[in-house]
């Protein structure tokens, strides 16, 4: 298995619980390695470019308007398989779908407001880290050199 870099976003919802921590010592407890961190409040445009891909959707207004509704933890972890395993542990977009243990199913309120985002593949991955963190910020590239991610 090859060691990746993924984005990780505690939305909103997930700041405002005050379970920041909690949500943390999940990805550390289960292999990842917190490669950079920062909390930040998103502008409008900054929500509505990294949900791009959402822009004809019904919900994207609302996504945006919740997205930009306080601050934000935007975190790349890394480790094995990283992207499918953050993917894992946050659990199925729907709160009402998510397995159980999973970040969603314990902390989520509804679809939006769902606590955590994780890019969806090694592709949006590599965008998304770059989306909001510079080379430089990357303080702990723990694999050593070794993501297939170059930015
Ligand atoms: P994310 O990209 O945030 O990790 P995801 O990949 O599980 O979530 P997407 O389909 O990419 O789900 O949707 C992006 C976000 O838009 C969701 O996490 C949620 O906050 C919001 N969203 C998705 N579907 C709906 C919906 N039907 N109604 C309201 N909000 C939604
Ligand atoms: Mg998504």
């Amino acid at each position: 298995m090859a060691v990746e870099k993924t984005l990780s976003i505690i939305k909103p919802d997930g700041v405002a619980k005050n379970i920041i921590g909690k949500i943390i010592s999940r990805f550390e407890s289960q292999g990842f390695c917190i490669a950079a961190m920062r909390m930040q409040k998103l502008s409008l445009q900054e929500a509505e470019g990294f949900y791009a891909e959402h822009r004809e959707r019904a919900f994207f207004a609302d996504l945006v308007k919740y997205m930009t509704s306080g601050p934000v933890i935007l975190m790349v972890l890394e480790g094995e398989d990283a992207v499918a395993k953050n993917r894992e542990i946050m659990g199925a977009t729907d709160p009402k779908k998510a397995a159980e243990g999973t970040l969603r199913r314990d902390f989520a309120d509804s679809i939006e407001a769902n606590v955590v985002h994780g890019s969806d593949s090694p592709q949006s991955a590599c965008r998304e880290v770059s989306y909001f963190f510079r080379k430089s910020e990357i303080l702990r590239p723990c694999c050593g050199g070794q993501c297939g991610c170059k930015s």
